[in-house]
């Protein structure tokens, strides 16, 4: 095992991991009784075509909309039912997106039925790739079709295939969850992976917390399957587990391009390549202080979040925020906004733990420049933005940002930032 690594300058200290009943199993949310399924994934996704018309029955994983091209993913009914219609909804970040709404009604072709296994060692990468392409399996942390991730700019072979595990902030812990509860699955993933990648690596990204055991277990498994792995543990700081970071602090020099690939999507791959199932299902985070009983859930995509933190006993109180994906750099929700196949935590925060104040003006600090991992001046940058100017904030890095929110966060004048930085690169103006 290499010692703890870290990306190089900036970033935040994020506080000691909340625990939530590690050791209970994640339940299966309750089936929602209309599910909101977007037609278009992650920020820049592109709607897929519809193949279905309203009124039409559809059962659990039957294709409503197939992805048509890169940037287009194909998308499946999450419950049986009937698709009522076809329209757009506001999602989290207040993107309006079109959804098709399907409500349940009809029999079940999945749930509670024992799962096929198929053999997929059989298949040929071009097989392989198809069916991640039919199943419509998305990479939650890229925002991106893992058949986009395993096929584009793939010229030059892999070097290494780099299983993320860290969660940066203070509320997920839900890969490490995947990794205990289905261990011989992440590996089936990492081992579908590496047959299409053929990496001459594979490295195990962990946090100084993961457990020790656990790690051996999958160390094992990989074995056990032909594939040498080696652990690498990294130091626990935001945004450590942002892909691009994590890639620099492994290091290009002694490690070359990599390809970085999370439990959750690994589980995800798995599902779709060896029990022939759809992206229909996500494992979500609830949480923050001001929800009841904190917990990791298996969830339908499209139900609404709000049926998520009611399955979690509701609210202890009011609260002050409801965010999606994390503390740092997720985005404003509310309770009716349905989970995606990007959607990796709920969080309603109490008043304390917002970190928010009264806006005021720039005091100059420097605060925000000392927490940006991507030596961006985000101050400057700003500056131009609010100014109109764009064009002198791209010149001085705008496009660079991986707008993970540390700069926001650490500034005493809770200047909105990233959502600056968001919007701009959009083309909208929000300072
Ligand atoms: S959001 Fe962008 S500017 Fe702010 S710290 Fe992150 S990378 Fe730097
Ligand atoms: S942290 Fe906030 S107040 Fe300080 S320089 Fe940056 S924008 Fe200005």
């Amino acid at each position: 095992m290499k010692s703890a690594k870290s990306f190089s300058r900036g970033g935040i200290v994020v506080p000691y991991p909340v625990h939530h009943g590690s050791q209970s199993p994640i339940d299966n949310a309750f089936l929602p009784l209309n599910a909101y399924v977007a037609l278009a994934q992650g920020e820049n996704g592109q709607d897929a075509r519809v193949v279905l018309t309203e009124g039409t029955e559809v059962r659990e994983g039957q294709l409503i909309a197939r992805g048509s091209g890169r940037g287009s993913v194909s998308v499946h009914s999450p419950i049986p039912g009937i698709v009522r219609r076809i329209t757009r909804m506001r999602m989290h970040g207040g993107q309006e997106r079109g959804v098709a709404v399907v409500s349940l009604a009809g029999s079940f072709s999945i749930l509670g039925k024992r799962q096929e296994r198929y053999l997929w060692k059989s298949l040929n990468k071009n097989d392989i790739l198809h069916i991640i392409q039919e199943k419509g399996v998305v990479s939650a942390a890229h925002g991106q079709s893992l058949y986009d991730l395993f096929t584009e700019n793939r010229e030059a072979p892999v070097d290494a295939l780099v299983v993320n595990m860290l969660e940066m902030d203070s509320y997920r812990r839900t890969e490490a969850e995947i990794c205990r509860i289905r261990c011989a699955d992440v590996a089936d993933g990492v081992a579908i992976s590496a047959k299409i990648m053929q990496p001459a690596r594979v490295i195990l990204a962990m946090d100084t917390d993961f457990s020790e055991a656990l790690a051996q277990e999958l160390l094992h498994i990989l074995h056990e399957a032909s594939l040498e792995s080696e652990i690498m543990r990294f130091k626990r700081r935001y945004p450590q587990d942002m892909p691009a970071l994590l890639m620099r602090a492994i290091g290009k020099r002694s490690v070359g391009t990599c390809m970085v690939l999370e439990p959750s999507a690994l589980v995800t791959l798995h599902d779709a390549v060896v029990a022939n199932k759809a992206h229909i299902e996500q494992y979500v985070y609830v949480g923050g202080r001001a929800v009841k009983h904190p917990a990791v859930l298996k969830a339908r995509i499209g139900t609404p979040i709000g049926d998520l933190i009611e399955e979690c006993g509701g609210f202890v109180g009011p609260p002050a925020k409801i965010v999606v994906n994390g503390p740092y750099s997720g985005q404003a929700a509310d309770l009716d906004v349905p989970v995606t196949r990007t959607t990796r935590a709920i969080l309603a925060l109490h008043a304390e733990e917002t970190n928010d104040a009264p806006r005021r003006a720039c005091v100059r600090c420097g605060a925000c420049r000392s927490a940006c991992p991507e030596n961006l001046d985000p101050h400057l940058i700003y500056k131009y933005i609010a100014a109109g100017r764009t064009d002198e904030a791209v010149a001085i890095g705008l496009n660079a940002c991986i707008e993970c929110g540390s700069c926001a966060w650490a500034c005493w004048s809770r200047i909105p930032l990233t959502e600056c930085f968001s919007a701009a690169k959009k083309g909208d103006s929000h300072a």
